[in-house]
C-alpha cells in the first residue's frame, strides 16, 4: 500500500517542499510539492535524489559506548547508553559543576530539539554553554540585522523574487549553493530583465547570467558596498523621506562614506572603476532591489560589517520592506533560521530574546516554571572558545548533536586536540561516519528528518511541518527524545509527550513578540502547507514581507545606520605564502556528504576533493590539471587534484568543503569578527608544491 508524505528537503536553507511516496516502509519516489512556496513543485540534483540516500549502510544504528578510549566502542542497548550517559554527566555536575559541560548543536536539527537543549541547559542547568553550527553559518548576519534593524530574521520573502529588477549577489554562489532559488533569480533576469550584479573572486555558475560580475579581492566587500553607497549618494538615488521618517544615524553613514570615491573604491578592491560605476549606475537605475548574501560575506573577520554595509544601502534607498526590495540572507542549513529563532546560539533565548537582557530572562524564567535568577545572564562561549576551553580542561564534556566540528570547524587541529582532552565526549548523529565517533565515550542513534515529526524554518521565515515517512531503523531515536531521555534519568524536569508538545510550549513563548511570533502556527495548521512567520494568531495567514509599515524592531522603532570600516583577512598572501585560498560548496555535495556520499548520481561530477587554480598560476608553478598537489598553510596541510580554471581571480584558489582527503578546514584560520564571532573560513594564505 502506497501513501504521499509531505515533508522539507533535508539540505539547504531554501527550504523546498517535498512529496515522499512511501510503498511498503521504504520511500519511492521524491517530488516537489507543487503548493510550497519555496519551490513551487522544482527540485535541484539533490532534492531529487532524496530517496536514495534514505537507506544507507553507513546509519548509526545502535548506542554504542566504551570505557576507555584505547578500546573500540561497543554497541549497547539503549537504556544502558542512556544511563551511562547520565550516570557519566552527573559525575561530571557534581565535580565541576553544570558549566563543565557544553552541548555543539546544528541547523539540522527541528525546531523542537533546539528548543528542548536550549531549555535543558540555559533553563534547567543554568548555564549557557550551549552553541551550534550557526555561529559558523549566519552569526555575522544575525548580529547585523540586530544591530540595524533591532532583531534577527531576514525581512524578504522569495516571492520578492519575481518582483525585483536588479539582484546584488554578494559572497554567494547561489546557484551551486540555493540552487533552487537561483533559478527563481535566473528567470526574473532573462524573462523579464532583471539586472544581476555578482560579486565573487570566483566567476561562478552564479554569474551565468550575471550583467556584472566583480571579481573583488576577497575580504574588500566591505570597501565595494561602502563604494555603492557613495554613488547611490552622489546620483541622487537616496530616499531622504523614508531615511527622515525610518531611520537614525543617517548623517555620520552619509558622511563615513564621502572618502569611498570610485577610484578609492577600486583601489581597495582591485576592480576597475569603470567597473565600481557601472555597478552603482545599476542600482541607481534600480527600484526594487534584492541583495542577497551568504557565507562569502558571513565568514569573515569583517562579516557583520559586511552584512551591515548591505543593509545600510537598503534603508538609504529605503528598498525594504516593500515589494520586490530588501536584504535578503540565505541561510546554508534546512534549519539554521529556526535554531536561531528557539534561541540556540550561546547568546540567545526563544523568541529572539537573549540572556542578558533582564527582561527577556524574567519572561522565560516565568514561562518555563523556575526561579527568577536561574537562567544566567553572561552570554556562554562561542563555538570556537567553547572548544578552546574544552582544550584547555575548563570544560570536561561535550555532546555533540547533528554535526561534525572535525571537520567544519577552522584550523581542525584544535577540535581534535579539545575531543582528546575532553573527559566525556556524547555523538548523536544519525551516521556512523561522522570523525568525532573516533573520540567518542558515548554514541547516540538518531533518527533522521524522514523518521520523525518536527519543524524547519527556511531562509524567508517559512515553517514546514516534517512527517515520519518510516519508521528509525534500529534503536535509532527523535533527537529531542534521546535528549530528555537522557536529562530525566540526570533528574531534570523535562516531560514532553512529544514533539508537538514541545513546539506548542515554544510557539507559546512567542506570542506577542514582535516580529517573530508563531503563536498562530499549530501542528494541525502545518499539516496543510508551510506558514511564513509573523503569525500573531490561529487565524492569521501569516507575513510576506517584515517592516512594511516602516516600524521596525527597535526601541524607537527606527532602523539604526551603522558605520561599517573595512578590515582585511586576519591572514593576507606573503612571499612565503603567496595564494588567497577561499571555500565553498559544489551543487551536488553537502556538508561532509553523510548523506551525499550515498548518491551515486551525485557523485559522478567530483569524485574527490580538487583546488581551482587560475591558468596563469598554474605555469608558473609548472602543474596540470589532474595532478596532485600539496596545499600548505601555517597551520597545516593536505593534498588535493589541480583542476585549471580560468574564471579564478589570478592568485586565488578554491577548495570545496566536503572531502575529509582534502578538507581545507586544516588550513583555515581561527580569526573571527569580534562581534558575531563566525570563524573566518572563507580566506587564508598558502602555498602550492607540486609533489
Ligand atoms: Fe533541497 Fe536546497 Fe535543492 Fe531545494 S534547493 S531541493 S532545499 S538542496
Amino acid at each position: 500500500m502506497s501513501n504521499v508524505v509531505r515533508s522539507q528537503c533535508p539540505y539547504c536553507g531554501v527550504g523546498c517542499g517535498i512529496e515522499l511516496t512511501v510503498n511498503d516502509g521504504k520511500v519511492v519516489r521524491v517530488t516537489g510539492d507543487s503548493a510550497h512556496p519555496a519551490n513551487q513543485g522544482k527540485l535541484c540534483i539533490k532534492g531529487a535524489t532524496i530517496e536514495q540516500m534514505l537507506t544507507p549502510t553507513t546509519r548509526l544504528t545502535h548506542a554504542q559506548i566504551r570505557t576507555d578510549r584505547n578500546a573500540a566502542l561497543r554497541s549497547v542497548g539503549l537504556d544502558q547508553a542512556l544511563d551511562h550517559a547520565a550516570q557519566r554527566l552527573n559525575a561530571i555536575r557534581q565535580q565541576y559543576g553544570n558549566e563543565a559541560i557544553g552541548f555543539y548543536l546544528s541547523g539540522q536539527l527541528t525546531n523542537e530539539t533546539s528548543y528542548l537543549v536550549t531549555k535543558l541547559c540555559k533553563g534547567l542547568m543554568g548555564t549557557n554553554t550551549m552553541d551550534a553550527n550557526s555561529r559558523l553559518c549566519m552569526a555575522s548576519a544575525v548580529a547585523a540585522y540586530t544591530r540595524t534593524l533591532g532583531t534577527d530574521g531576514p525581512p524578504c520573502s522569495y516571492s520578492d523574487i519575481e518582483q525585483a529588477d536588479c539582484f546584488l549577489i554578494v559572497g554567494s554562489n547561489t546557484a551551486e549553493c540555493h540552487p533552487i532559488v537561483y533559478r527563481r533569480i535566473e528567470q526574473q533576469v532573462r524573462k523579464h530583465g532583471a539586472t544581476l550584479i555578482v560579486v565573487d573572486p570566483r566567476r561562478t555558475q552564479t554569474s551565468r547570467y550575471a550583467s556584472l560580475h566583480l571579481a573583488a579581492a576577497p575580504g574588500s566587500d566591505t570597501a565595494l558596498l561602502n563604494g555603492l553607497l557613495h554613488i547611490l549618494i552622489r546620483d541622487g538615488a537616496v530616499d531622504y523621506e523614508f531615511i527622515a521618517q525610518h531611520t537614525t544615524g543617517w548623517s555620520e553613514i552619509a558622511e563615513a562614506v564621502t572618502g569611498w570615491t570610485p577610484a578609492q573604491t577600486a583601489l581597495a578592491t582591485g576592480l576597475t572603476v569603470e567597473e565600481v560605476e557601472t555597478a552603482g549606475a545599476m542600482l541607481v537605475a534600480s527600484q526594487r532591489t534584492l541583495s542577497m548574501w551568504s557565507m562569502g560575506v558571513n565568514q569573515s573577520r569583517n562579516g557583520v560589517a559586511k552584512a551591515t554595509a548591505i543593509i545600510n544601502m537598503h534603508l538609504a534607498t529605503g528598498r525594504i520592506g516593500k515589494p520586490g526590495c530588501g536584504p535578503f540572507s540565505l541561510t546554508g542549513q534546512p534549519n539554521a533560521m529556526g535554531g536561531r529563532e528557539v534561541g540556540y546560539l550561546a547568546h540567545q533565548l526563544p523568541g529572539y530574546r537573549r540572556v542578558d537582557v533582564a527582561e527577556h530572562r524574567t519572561a522565560i524564567e516565568q514561562a518555563w516554571g523556575i526561579p527568577v535568577g536561574s537562567i544566567n545572564s553572561t552570554p556562554g562561549p562561542d563555538a570556537q572558545t567553547m572548544f578552546n576551553q574544552l582544550a584547555e580542561g575548563k570544560l570536561k564534556a561535550i555532546w555533540i548533536i547533528g554535526t561534525n566540528p572535525l571537520h567544519s570547524m577552522p584550523n581542525n587541529s584544535t577540535i581534535r586536540a579539545a575531543l582528546e582532552k575532553a573527559e566525556l565526549v556524547i555523538v548523536q548523529d544519525v551516521y556512523n561516519t561522522s570523525s568525532c565517533l573516533a573520540y567518542a565515550d558515548i554514541a547516540l542513534p538518531a533518527a533522521q528528518w524522514a523518521e520523525s515529526i518536527g519543524t524547519f524554518t527556511a531562509s524567508d521565515r517559512h515553517i514546514t511541518l516534517l512527517n515520519p515517512a518510516y519508521p528509525a531503523p534500529g534503536d535509532a531515536m527523535p533527537d529531542w527524545w534521546l535528549v530528555q531521555a537522557v536529562a530525566q534519568r540526570m533528574d531534570f524536569e523535562l516531560n514532553f509527550a512529544n514533539a508537538e508538545a514541545i513546539w506548542d510550549e515554544y510557539r507559546g513563548l512567542t506570542a506577542g513578540r514582535y516580529p517573530l511570533d508563531v503563536s498562530g502556527v499549530s501542528y494541525e495548521r502545518l499539516g496543510n502547507g508551510p506558514i511564513q512567520w509573523p503569525c500573531p494568531a490561529e487565524d492569521h495567514a501569516g507575513t510576506v514581507r517584515l517592516y512594511s509599515d516602516g516600524r521596525f524592531a527597535t526601541a524607537n522603532g527606527r532602523a539604526n545606520f551603522q558605520v561599517t570600516i573595512p578590515v582585511e583577512p586576519a591572514e593576507v598572501p606573503s612571499y612565503e605564502f603567496p595564494f588567497w585560498l577561499t571555500t565553498g560548496r559544489v551543487l551536488e555535495q553537502w556538508h561532509t556528504r553523510t548523506r551525499t556520499a550515498n548518491v551515486a548520481k551525485l557523485n559522478q561530477r567530483h569524485n574527490g576533493s580538487f583546488i581551482e587554480i587560475h591558468p596563469d598560476d598554474a605555469n608558473t608553478l609548472g602543474v596540470s590539471a589532474g595532478e596532485k598537489i600539496a596545499v600548505i598553510g601555517r597551520r597545516g596541510s593536505c593534498t588535493s587534484i589541480v583542476q585549471i580554471n580560468p574564471e579564478i581571480m589570478p592568485g586565488c584558489l578554491f577548495m570545496p568543503i566536503h572531502w575529509e582527503d582534502g578538507n581545507p578546514n586544516v588550513l583555515s584560520i581561527n580569526a573571527a569578527d569580534p562581534i558575531s564571532k563566525q570563524p573566518e573560513l572563507k580566506a587564508c594564505a598558502v602555498q602550492l608544491r607540486p609533489i
